[in-house]
């Protein structure tokens, strides 16, 4: 709570009252600090990545480069950590479009069986490659939606992503879409038999940059931007989107889409 004094002059008086004004600045100050964390963070995550590059670039310069096997390795790690930063870089741009609506949707009827049967075709090497059986189902008469289709595919391949980084071998992951009890969305699920994560990091996994394990998520990759990329492409749609797990046994990520009117009328 912010509070200024202003006091009332009187000609001849001096001063005879004072106005108080009582100001809630809680959310203003909440803001400016989840933005200040916000940058601390997205310095942190870079710097890792070059402090690591450049450490391996000097022992190259100094010397490792003779040794075959060795220079074969610096080379990788110093690759690898660059594709880090890309992908970092690019989260960050995509987030940072979703947050100033500069990235308008461009909806199309899109069929949404079809859709769920590619994603899980884009991810069918890293399926096998981990046994992870995948499986598609969508209600019946479920045909059409509305939807940005290169966003949803985001939000999916993140959703699918995740699915596979946190299934150990030889997990399911179930893709399925039907229409809410009311009628007026569909709600898209993608459950997994993973890890799960631990009831109380559960109300804090769409924050950005918000991981359970952050060693792990950084081992597989991860940005930890995943899930609030996906949270702000399900929000732009009208949508929600909710993460329901049970450690140890696994996760389900659902979000719904409405079903607009302008032609958004499920065939
Ligand atoms: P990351 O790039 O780290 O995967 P996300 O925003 O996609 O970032 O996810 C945030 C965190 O939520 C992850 O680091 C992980 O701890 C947890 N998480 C997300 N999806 C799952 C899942 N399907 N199973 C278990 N943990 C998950």
């Amino acid at each position: 709570l912010k509070v200024t004094f202003t006091p009332i002059h009187r000609r001849g008086k001096g001063i005879t009252g004072m106005i108080a004004v009582l100001q809630d600045v809680t959310e203003q100050e909440k803001l400016e600090q989840s933005r200040r964390q916000f940058v601390a963070n997205v310095s942190h995550e870079l710097r890792t990545p070059l402090t690591t590059i450049k450490s391996y670039a000097e022992a190259l310069g100094d010397g490792a480069l003779e040794e075959r096997d060795l220079s074969t390795r610096f080379v990788g790690v110093i690759s690898n950590e660059t594709e880090r930063m890309i992908r970092l870089v690019t989260d960050l741009l995509h987030l940072s479009r979703l947050d100033s609506n500069q990235a308008p949707l461009r909806r199309r009827q899109t069929n949404i069986h079809d859709m769920l049967d590619e994603v899980a075709d884009r991810f069918s090497f890293q399926l096998r490659q981990k046994s992870i059986s995948a499986t598609v189902g969508v209600e019946r008469g479920l045909k059409n939606a509305w939807l940005d289709r290169d966003q949803i595919d985001q939000v999916l391949d993140n959703l699918i992503s995740n699915a596979i980084k946190y299934t150990l071998d030889g997990g399911q992951i179930g893709l399925t879409a039907r229409r809410t009890a009311d009628g007026g969305s569909i709600e898209i699920s993608v459950k997994d038999t993973g890890i799960g994560i631990p009831k109380k990091d559960l109300t804090r996994i769409f924050d950005r940059f918000y991981r359970v394990d952050k060693a792990r998520s950084r081992n597989m990759g991860g940005t930890g931007l995943g899930l609030s990329i996906a949270r702000e492409i399900v929000r732009a749609h009208g949508g929600t989107i909710a993460l329901y797990s049970e450690l140890n046994e696994g996760s389900k990520v659902t979000f719904t889409l409405p079903l607009l009117q302008e032609g958004g009328d499920p065939e």
